[in-house]
């Protein structure tokens, strides 16, 4: 219930209201836990509040995005996945188990910074995940490659 709480808190400091739909999609985000596609969302809040009909859920889940307090990012090809902004984290994305993986921004501080330095553009590090190969599927390449 705290991370609810700390949601609200934040659409509060945000300037936007507090409304019934508002809440029921930080609801859904905090007990989704993982990352959900927007069309996961509408079904959980659907599951707890079916009066909220599925327009309202998008533009709701838009406003909260233009106020912070949600955002998206694109994990590979697949459709874009919704979180609360509450801690600051950049993805990082097995191609082979599709994996995912959450792992602090400031890991991304220095490259921000000669981006910004040596060509002058403000990157926007989270929109995208970080793709690659996880320990797990690394070890199993390994092995098969030594064999
Ligand atoms: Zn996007
Ligand atoms: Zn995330
Ligand atoms: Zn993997």
């Amino acid at each position: 219930m705290e991370r609810m709480d700390a949601a609200i808190q934040n659409l509060r400091l945000s300037g936007g209201r507090i409304t019934h739909a508002r809440k029921s999609v930080l609801q859904a985000l905090v007990t989704a836990r993982t990352h959900v596609t927007a069309e996961d969302l509408l079904n959980l809040v659907q599951a707890d509040s079916p009066e909220i009909h599925v327009s309202t859920v998008y533009r709701t889940l838009d406003a909260l995005e233009k106020l912070g307090v949600v955002d998206h990012v694109h994990l590979g090809h697949g459709r874009a996945v919704y979180h609360l902004t509450d801690n600051a984290h950049q993805h990082i994305v097995c191609e082979r188990c599709s994996s995912v993986e959450e792992v602090p921004s400031r890991l991304f501080t220095r490259l921000g910074k000669d981006l910004m330095d040596n060509y002058h553009f403000k990157v926007r590090m989270n929109h995208f995940a970080v793709i690659g190969t996880c320990r797990k599927c690394l070890k199993e390449t390994e092995r098969t490659t030594s064999n």
